[in-house]
């Protein structure tokens, strides 16, 4: 298979600069997307850009009130790093099967936007930012704004992913759910990341993003506003119904081999449920 293996980042970007390349990480997403039958290499669009060995694009930091994952961090390395917030390691954990986690990066899993894709809510309710990087340019981007629809988002032909940050959350409450056929190599059906967190009775931050419902993952914040500036006691069922009601609003599910769009959206909203229901005081 012809392809080109830079030796650092810049003569990544310098060759991105200069022609059209398909960027391949662990190639856990390519390798089946352009298979062809057996014993023939996978056909690629254009010609590929192999960059999962690049020391540059991998690692986990903190950085004053952040952490840093790059984008070439196998998903292994994120799911058993202290640093990185239980609510991603939770979601990594659950994805594919050991042999693809050694394989597959975080990179690949956000460049790829599947609605399903497992890393995406989590990152959503952490507000995470990726930082885009072509030969003479560096973007950052909140990622809810660089996903853009199913397989589509704002990465141009000449940029890599070099890593994705956010800050460390604080929160009291914490919930993920992914909905699967069977517990490995299973896509989801749907998923659910929340955080919430409440002090002295008061809830002051709230985030939910689910996963497999829409086209793009979904977080809305006008909605997490309303529940924000509520103290716990004011959690009574006509608010729960009320909020839950409005997320029915923007869960659009589709009905496809893994599911139908009546039981993605009836568990999702169960799910927003049991976790208004925990903030609630007992
Ligand atoms: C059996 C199996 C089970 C799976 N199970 C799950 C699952 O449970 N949940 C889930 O979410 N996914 C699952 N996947 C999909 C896949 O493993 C993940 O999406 C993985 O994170 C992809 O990472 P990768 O490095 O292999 O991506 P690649 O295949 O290398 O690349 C994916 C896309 O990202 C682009 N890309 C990669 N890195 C960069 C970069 N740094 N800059 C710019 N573009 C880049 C590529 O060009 C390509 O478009 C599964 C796949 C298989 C084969």
């Amino acid at each position: 298979m012809e392809g080109l293996i830079p030796e650092s980042l810049d003569e990544a970007l310098e060759a991105l600069s200069e022609r059209k390349f398909i960027p391949i990480a662990g190639g856990t997403d390519l390798m089946v997307r352009y298979k062809r039958w057996k014993n023939l290499p996978p056909s690629f669009p254009s010609l590929p850009l192999f960059i999962g060995h690049i020391a540059e694009l991998s690692g986990i930091e903190k950085k004053d009130d952040e952490i840093v994952i790059k984008a070439a961090t196998l998903l292994s390395e994120i799911e058993q790093s202290p640093l990185v917030p239980s609510i991603l390691r939770k979601a990594i954990s659950q994805m594919a099967a050991p042999g693809i986690r050694n394989m597959g990066t975080i990179g690949g899993n956000i460049v790829n936007s599947s609605p399903a894709g497992d890393t995406l809510p989590p990152l959503y309710v952490l507000d995470a930012k990726v930082v885009l990087l072509s030969k003479n340019e560096r973007r950052c981007l909140f990622i809810y704004d660089f996903i853009t629809g199913p397989g589509k988002n704002q990465r141009r032909d000449d940029e890599l992913l070099y890593e994705v940050r956010f800050k460390v959350p604080k929160h009291t409450h914490e919930m993920y759910r992914k909905v699967g056929t069977r517990k490995a190599n299973a896509l989801s059906k749907l998923s659910v990341a929340a955080l919430a967190s409440s002090r002295d009775g008061k809830i002051d931050d709230f985030r939910i993003g689910f996963g497999a419902v829409a086209p793009t993952p979904v977080r809305v914040k006008s909605i997490e506003e309303k529940v924000k500036s509520r103290h716990v006691s004011e959690l009574s069922d006509d608010f729960i119904n009320e909020i839950v009601n409005e997320y029915g609003e923007w869960i659009k599910p589709i009905d496809d081999q893994r599911s139908t769009a009546l039981y993605r959206k009836t568990v999702a909203l169960r799910l927003l449920r049991a976790f208004l229901l925990q903030l609630k005081p007992v």
